[in-house]
């Protein structure tokens, strides 16, 4: 069977066609600025690229001009829809209500909008996204998986924040954590890379792209993590600060006249490598800064290394120990300057790289060193496969 999974931003819509009998990526595609003059569609199939520039009003017009990408006489993969056995989305919040990965039906379309008061930029695109398939394919089964499930077993002590307990009852206002799906694979691919059974097994899965988390799973499930009701809260990102002090929000508005509104968009797009080095969020331009000399670059990678170091330090404690670290995603996969500088002096809690095997980039290893207790392992992490296997297996349950 072949499935489809999409990815909704509010202008964009992101795609890639799995085979699940081999789980190969058999095309990937990127429309861009839907509803906006100048829309336009990327496609890539194995070594052969597409692109094509038409206008796009809507995630409708958007969703029919991918299935004619995929069925292009010459640039496409399919002869007919019906190739597709199912769509998997990615949603980004499903709140209290989603544990695990759902079949899209009413039901789940309402709490996904209920949804939306937590996440406003993400699930409405994401539900434009879902809406716009069920369109132009409506006998096709469709999957929702959420960025937030896999946290969803976290115990109270780690999900609720020390406010007064009417906002947690009341709104709901709560720790639920994103990266969900990378947490989740990167996680049993560990236990499955270390021969041993997830259930036995204590590990810190470092999410390290644009936006980053941390999160401790112990024997397979979560049981915290280090964003919190939005994808803010945590260590310093491309362009998010990364948890600060309340308080100085109210410091910073009085002394520059801004409003909470103005305040939560510094936070969330111009602070993090961005802001502290004053260059890029871009954590390549920040590291060839900083080893040229640059000392705000410097600072934005020592704030980042050590709050990634906190959080390990934290989540071993949560966990009473910790059998292997795992590092994933862009910045995760890619470098062995932040993985070295944030690993070092842990040899007191039995964890050690080996310098020659921390070399690699974007592929899977154990760059441990042979005397460490704790595996270090790196772990490209796949959401688009995750989603693709949940959608398969729900798929499969709801056909009998
Ligand atoms: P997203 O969160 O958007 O999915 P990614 O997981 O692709 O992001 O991560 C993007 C980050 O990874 C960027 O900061 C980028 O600079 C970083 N990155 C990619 N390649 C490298 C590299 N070779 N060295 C250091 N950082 C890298």
């Amino acid at each position: 069977m072949k499935i489809l999974i999409v990815n909704a931003g509010s202008s964009s819509l992101k795609y890639q066609l799995i085979d699940m009998v081999q789980e190969t990526t058999v095309a990937k595609g990127l429309i861009e600025r839907i509803g906006i003059p100048g829309s336009k569609l990327k496609q890539t199939v194995g070594e052969d690229k597409y692109q094509v520039e038409m206008p796009m009003n809507d995630h409708i017009e958007a969703s029919k001009q991918m299935l004619a990408a995929l069925m292009h006489a010459e640039h496409g993969v399919l002869r007919s829809m019906d190739e597709i056995g199912a769509v998997g989305h990615r949603v980004v919040h499903g709140g209290e209500h989603f544990t695990a990965s759902s079949i899209i039906d009413d039901d789940c379309i309402k709490a996904i909008e209920e949804n939306s008061q937590f996440a406003p930029l993400h699930n409405p695109a994401n539900l434009m996204g879902i809406k716009a398939t069920k369109t132009v394919m409506p006998n096709t089964p469709m999957v929702a998986v959420f960025d937030t499930a896999f946290h969803q077993t976290m115990p109270a002590k780690s999900f609720l924040y020390g406010f007064p307990m009417d906002y947690y009852s009341r709104l709901k206002v709560r720790r639920y954590g994103f990266h969900g799906t990378s947490h989740r694979f990167v996680s049993e691919q560990a236990a499955q890379f270390l021969g041993k059974d997830i259930k036995d097994l204590r590990i810190i899965t470092c999410h390290l792209g644009n936006g980053s988390s941390l999160s401790a799973v112990h024997g397979g499930k979560s049981v915290d993590t280090s964003m919190g009701l939005t994808p803010l809260e945590g260590v310093l990102m491309g362009t998010r600060s990364g948890s600060v002090d309340p308080a100085s929000l109210q410091f910073i508005m009085n002394h520059e006249g801004m409003d909470i509104n103005q305040m939560v968009d510094v936070l969330n797009k111009k602070s993090g490598l961005l802001g502290v080095s004053g260059l890029s969020s871009d954590m390549r331009d920040v590291e060839d800064a900083a080893a040229k000399g640059n000392k705000h670059a410097q600072i934005a990678l020592d704030i980042l290394h050590n709050g990634i170091r906190k959080y390990i330090g934290a989540y071993a404690a949560v966990m009473g120990g910790v059998d292997a670290v795992v590092f994933t995603a862009g910045i995760g996969e890619n470098s062995p300057e932040l993985r070295e500088e944030v690993i070092k002096d842990f040899e007191y809690m039995g964890m050690k790289l080996d310098p020659q095997k921390n070399k690699v980039r974007g592929v899977l290893a154990d760059i441990s060193a042979a005397d460490s207790k704790v595996k270090v392992l790196v772990i490209p992490t796949n959401e688009e496969l995750v989603i693709a296997r949940d959608t398969l297996e729900l798929v499969g349950e709801s056909q009998g």
